[in-house]
């Protein structure tokens, strides 16, 4: 039986109770190495192979599986964040289900939520945003015409931009050029959670390229681009959720 885990964004106590569970229980492990928090390891059994996934091709992971596999053992695929998101994890499944392997996915916190919490934000201001979009510029991994960024952008959503910090004078361009003002407010957090890592930079779409540079921030960061960011200088609604005039099925208004 294979579990591909969400190993979450990288403080070990942001996996799920049960990720920790399937990790403790796990006779073969194979992590994610360029991204997981090591420190999540702890909780293997100490007589656990483990495998970083980082040194290996896609046909040495299958071989490691199948191997566990034939002599009956239980494997942990670890992956950062949540598995769904940039894990190249289809895949890996798609493989399995060939080979008749057993397995089953175990969700994760994604960094992109772990920014949220970070930055102490919320992405879906009433009046500012009520959508997210998740998304990577092109790059080495190509993206679909219809979805550049140039593209996306011109709905000035939240945009949380994956893969991309080695990128920021391209994704720049492309926001200002999606009709973006050089104003808008831009963060990146760079290893969003991970204890004594973190770094949060705060500023606009004109100064951030300098400041992350200065930061030297190369990879492991999350940009998040959107009004939501400057809400004191751009009043959002009061959510209906708690309003005294508002009912819901749990509640009536109270005029
Ligand atoms: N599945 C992962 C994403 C893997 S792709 C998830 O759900 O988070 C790798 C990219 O994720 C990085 O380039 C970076 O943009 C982002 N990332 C991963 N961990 C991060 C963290 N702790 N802080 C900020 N960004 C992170």
């Amino acid at each position: 039986m294979v579990h591909i885990v969400g190993a979450g964004p990288g403080d070990p106590e942001l996996i799920t109770i049960k990720g920790q569970r399937l990790l403790s229980e796990a006779d073969v492990v194979i992590f994610a190495g360029s991204l997981v928090n090591e420190e999540i390891l702890k909780f293997c059994k100490p007589e656990a192979e483990i495998y970083n996934s980082a040194q290996m091709m896609f046909n040495e992971i299958m071989h490691v599986i199948s191997l566990a596999e034939r002599a009956g053992k239980t494997t942990v695929r670890l992956h950062t964040g949540d598995p769904s998101l940039y894990g190249a994890i289809q895949e890996q499944m798609d493989a399995m289900t060939e080979r008749g392997i057993e397995f089953d996915v175990t969700p994760g916190v994604s960094s992109f939520l772990a920014a949220a919490a970070s930055l102490k934000q919320e992405y879906t201001l009433p009046g500012i945003s009520q959508t997210v979009i998740i998304t990577r510029r092109g790059g080495r991994t190509p993206v679909p015409d219809n979805e550049s960024l140039k593209k996306l952008a011109q709905h000035q959503t939240t945009l949380c931009i994956f893969l991309s910090v080695n990128l920021l004078a391209e994704v720049k361009q492309d926001l200002l050029s999606a009709g973006f003002k050089s104003s808008t407010p831009v963060a990146v957090v760079y290893k969003a959670s991970w204890p004594g890592e973190e770094k949060i930079i705060r500023g606009r779409l004109d100064t951030i390229v300098n400041q992350v540079k200065e930061a030297n921030i190369e990879r492991t960061a999350m940009i998040v681009v959107g009004h939501c960011l400057n809400s004191k200088q751009e009043p959002y609604q009061m959510s209906n959720l708690y309003s005294s005039k508002f009912s819901h099925i749990f509640r009536q208004a109270r005029f």
